[in-house]
């Protein structure tokens, strides 16, 4: 037999090690060594054994035969990637740059197998009756997790060890002492398979409406007919999306096909996974960030050996290795969430798409305020377009009110709390019903704006807001652009000039201050540090305990609070002038969200949003729960000004101890690019500029923006980028990372 060889890829992370090395596929091996094998192979000039990937084979050597090494050995307690994956890997290697390496153990996030745990089930060790009686208890104590296992138990009679851990959320010290107390118990030996009979608990299956059977026949439909095109279902909140997408992956389990389903965050969407563990039972899998390697590992084994159907999970549930996936669902398409923030810089959208290119699959996003990527390609066909218009259980959506923070400031009032706010909340007490106040810091850069008018001082290049430095000057974070700080408004002449420094706790002083019989609960950073902490403060005002919840953009997303009758948004500019292009859709998208949550259920809810800048079209449609309005005013400013998604952004950012060193490198790369860049083609480089936050521990950060409507055009500059540092001895110390838009 002729001699084949493996071009392999080591698994060091380095940027200098970053290409293939040829091998030699011992005659023994032959049989198992495809693209994606893990392998032992021997390196360097002592032949230390490392691990490496087989990224291609071929009948070529490409040095002096006796020069190439072989193989030591085919890695078999590892998970091997597939040929898709590995095609995955290359096409985010060469997006989103980093090494292949990393961007293999993105697509393989469980490598190491870790010991097969033994089956153990928790069932109760004590009748129901007494069960039901500590179950009331722990709920008084507020004891959530010991609560939710009671709960669960139950219902039914034993539950896997695996699902009270992972599903359920219940440490395993938690379980020690309710074992202790003897309460339940833990059994190792038998082994129950699918211990859930939730067969005979399903509940009355949901019939479709009309609304949702015509986008699932449609959906269907073009599936059949072998159509691949990305689906995107705009809905608000309450529409039956959901439904939508369980009825999808029934038909996809019915062919033979597994989905996944990308959610933003498992904490907050606990309610939405329990829908699908009784439609789907044992058939489903949870990924989540707490899950130790091994249960991620034997998660992954068991969608490898079809033991499972349904894996619902963050974005790395993206990379589940199942052998015919069919759908990818990603819901919320528009969170931030999906953007990978370590290299590399990921979007779950695109990699999705991707993965379902190279697989033959279906991908459908959802989402009551699509992303303006999403929306767009909606309307320019390349996805399909579906718009659920009205709730699927009668609820009215809120009455939402705009409060002229100017107008407040004019009569005299300088409270955080509008007059209006301040009356509702009263109301809203007296009737015992609950209020949540939010404050929308998102992206919170210390703008200036005037009190007087609304005027926020901008960068004249950028059309952004600029950020207020500690040294007192205004940094624009995309072109760096600097000015003094000014004390007069250059719109009115007044001198209420100043940055907007308000936090929750304030908030939280003021309020108490001026309702000091209300019970009012804080949620931010600070309050939710301890572990849980976040779930403790939403069982609490859930279990109506507080009057009053007060929060970031943390208290808007998924919750569902039936008692909440009132929302109140605090000063609906600060995420308007987070100094970014996405200010306006994050602001609409927030506010949106934050009046979805008054009035879930029967009670009718009211909005009220306070603002400097009430006739901002973020604002009003958000108000009116008008997505498409909102969609035509801000894809007509990006047009404008050139951002995405009408022209692609792709962001260089770089980081490096030696400041000095950054500065010239970034500049000297600047040059590099615009000597390489046609002349009138209409490619433009924006900065360098420091980054947000210009300095972490020791390392300081700066980014460059190259802009051009032609995506693959800047691929392609950032490719003759990393050739030009490559070849210069001073990037060595520069780390650089590239994003798109
Ligand atoms: P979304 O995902 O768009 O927020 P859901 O699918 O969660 O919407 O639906 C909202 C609520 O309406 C849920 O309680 C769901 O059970 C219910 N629902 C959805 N579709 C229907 C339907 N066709 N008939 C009755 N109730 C429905
Ligand atoms: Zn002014
Ligand atoms: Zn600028």
């Amino acid at each position: 037999m002729k001699q084949q060889y493996a071009d392999i890829i080591v698994d060091i992370t380095q940027e200098k090690l970053d290409h293939t090395f040829q091998y030699k596929i011992p005659e023994e091996l032959s049989s198992q060594v495809k693209e994606g094998t893990a392998v032992e192979i021997p390196f360097g000039k002592g032949n230390r054994l490392i691990r490496g990937y087989v990224i291609s084979l071929s009948g070529k050597p490409k040095l002096d035969e006796k020069k190439i090494k072989e193989i030591h050995s085919v890695r078999k307690q590892e998970i091997g990637a597939e040929e898709n994956r590995m095609a995955l890997a290359a096409w985010m290697r060469e997006q989103y740059g980093g090494t292949m390496i990393q961007a293999i153990k993105t697509v393989i996030p469980v490598k190491q197998k870790q010991r097969p745990k033994e089956k153990k089930t928790v069932y109760l060790a004590i009748p129901k009756e007494e069960a039901a009686q500590r179950l009331e208890l722990f709920q008084k104590k507020h004891q959530t997790a010991r609560a939710r296992i009671l709960e669960a138990l139950l219902e039914e009679e034993q539950i896997p060890y695996g699902v009270v851990t992972g599903k359920l959320n219940v440490t395993a010290s938690v379980i020690r002492t309710l074992e202790e107390q003897g309460i339940l118990k833990c059994e190792s030996e038998t082994v129950y398979r699918n211990p859930i009979s939730i067969q005979e608990k399903k509940r009355a299956r949901i019939c479709l409406n009309a609304e949702q059977e015509a986008i699932v026949q449609d959906i269907i439909f073009h599936w059949e007919e072998k159509e691949y095109r990305t689906s995107l279902i705009h809905g608000i909140t309450g529409s039956g999306k959901t439904e939508i997408y369980m009825e999808l992956i029934a038909y996809a389990v019915k062919q033979g096909g597994q989905a996944i389903v990308l959610i933003p965050e498992i904490a907050l969407t606990y309610q939405t996974v329990m829908r699908f563990y009784r439609r789907f039972g044992e058939r489903i899998s949870i990924m989540h960030s707490r899950l130790s390697p091994g249960e991620r590992y034997d998660q992954f084994e068991r969608a490898k050996d079809g033991e499972i159907d349904v894996m619902i999970g963050p974005r790395s549930a993206l990379f589940t290795p199942f052998p015919n996936l069919k759908i990818i669902i990603i819901d919320e398409e528009h969170e931030d969430t999906y953007q990978s923030e370590t290299v590399p810089r990921y979007h779950a959208r695109e990699v999705a798409i991707q993965r379902a290119n190279l697989e033959d699959a279906k991908v459908i996003l959802g989402s009551a305020t699509p992303s303006l990527e999403s929306y767009y390609r909606a309307q320019k066909g390349i996805y399909r377009l579906y718009t659920l218009k009205k709730r699927a259980k009668e609820s009215k959506l809120p009455e939402v009110q705009i409060v002229d923070l100017r107008a407040e400031l004019k009569s005299g009032n300088r409270s955080v709390l509008s007059v209006v706010l301040r009356e509702k909340i009263e109301e809203t007490l007296e009737k015992k019903q609950q209020i949540m106040l939010f404050l929308n810091r998102r992206g919170y850069a210390g703008f200036l704006s005037c009190r007087s008018c609304g005027h926020v001082i901008k960068c004249p290049h950028c059309d952004v807001s600029l950020a207020l430095h500690n040294n007192g000057k205004l940094i624009c974070h995309y072109c760096g652009y600097e000015e003094e700080r000014q004390k007069i408004c250059p719109e009115c002449g007044s001198s209420f000039l100043s940055s907007f420094r308000v936090g929750t706790q304030q908030i939280e002083e003021v309020v108490q201050r001026e309702f000091p019989n209300a019970k009012i609960l804080r949620m931010d950073l600070d309050t939710t540090k301890e572990k849980d902490g976040h779930a403790k403060i939403l069982s609490a005002f859930s279990g109506h305990e507080a009057d009053i919840l007060i929060g970031t953009q943390m208290i808007v997303k998924g919750h569902d609070f039936p008692e909440v009758t009132l929302v109140g948004v605090l000063a609906a500019d600060l995420s308007l002038h987070a100094g970014t292009y996405r200010a306006a859709e994050k602001t609409f998208q927030l506010l949106t969200q934050a009046a979805g949550r008054a009035g879930r259920r029967e009670k009718p809810g009211e909005v009220i949003i306070q603002t400097y800048n009430p006739e901002h079209y973020s604002i009003v449609n958000a108000a009116h729960q008008d997505y498409e309005s909102f969609y035509e005013q801000e894809i007509l400013y990006r047009t404008l000004a050139g951002y995405p998604p009408v022209s692609h952004l792709m962001g260089v950012h770089a980081s490096c101890k030696d400041k000095n060193h950054l500065d010239m490198g970034m500049t000297y790369l600047k040059k590099y690019i615009e000597q390489i860049i046609p002349k009138k083609a209409g490619i433009t480089v924006i900065g360098p500029a420091d980054e947000q936050i210009s300095k972490i521990s020791d390392i300081y950060r700066k980014v460059m923006y190259v802009k051009y409507k032609d995506q693959q055009m800047l691929l392609k500059i950032k490719e003759r980028m990393e050739q030009y540092m490559e070849a210069n001895e001073g990037y060595r110390t520069i780390l650089v990372q590239f994003d798109m838009n």
